[in-house]
């Protein structure tokens, strides 16, 4: 697992980006919840970078950690999809319209790909 920073270029600039971040992760059902240290994967262009300051736990959360949510969940899984934070960096591709900035706030849902 690696420490300091990376380098990204987004909006033609130049930033630094964190190369890890830590989440909560689901095992699986029933099992002692993890607070661990995770790599961050690397920024896509069409991507903004979010520095998460709260997340909450949902109901799926919940069910998928128990073990009775009506679909196959992922495992591990980091919880806490649904959140607010600071946008710090915006990709290149992201387009100008979304009204997206730099140190601006933001809420958001997270769907799996
Ligand atoms: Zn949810």
């Amino acid at each position: 697992m690696s420490t300091g920073t990376d380098t990204i270029e987004a909006r033609n600039e130049l930033r630094t980006a964190p190369t890890d971040q830590f989440g909560i992760i689901f095992n699986g059902p029933n099992a002692p919840l993890e607070y661990k240290k995770l790599p961050m994967p690397q920024m896509q262009p069409d991507e903004i970078l979010v520095k998460v300051l709260f997340t909450g736990v949902c109901h799926s959360d919940y069910h998928i950690w128990k073990g009775d949510w009506k679909k196959p969940a992922k495992r591990p899984l980091i919880g806490g999809h649904e959140g607010v934070g600071v946008v710090k960096a915006i990709g290149n591709k992201v387009s100008l319209l979304s009204g997206f900035q730099v140190g601006g706030h933001v809420a958001f849902e997270v769907l799996s790909k």
